[in-house]
């Protein structure tokens, strides 16, 4: 179940919860991947991987719970567009 789903608060908590685990994350170098790997983007709201298939066909910016969380409109773009900001 999604986080979004406990309330605003508890959404917002763990975003941040997700922020602090991912500050230090190591990018994933999706060129060194063997053909056929899934790929890997950081999420623009909380930098957490998102995982897609390498067929893709668009990319995706936000991982799941932030995009529930943009969906409700608790995760709004800030000025610098490639990056979101909760309320
Ligand atoms: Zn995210």
């Amino acid at each position: 179940m999604a986080i979004t789903a406990q309330g605003k608060e508890a959404a917002l908590k763990a975003l941040k919860e997700r922020r602090e685990k991912n500050k230090d994350k190591e990018a994933v170098d999706n060129s060194k991947l063997p053909a056929g790997s899934p790929m890997y983007f950081d999420c623009i709201g909380c930098n957490g991987n998102i995982v897609v298939p390498e067929s893709y066909m668009s990319r995706p910016k936000l991982c799941g719970e932030c995009q529930a969380m943009k969906d409700l409109g608790w995760l709004v773009a800030s000025p610098r567009k490639d990056h979101y900001e909760h309320q």
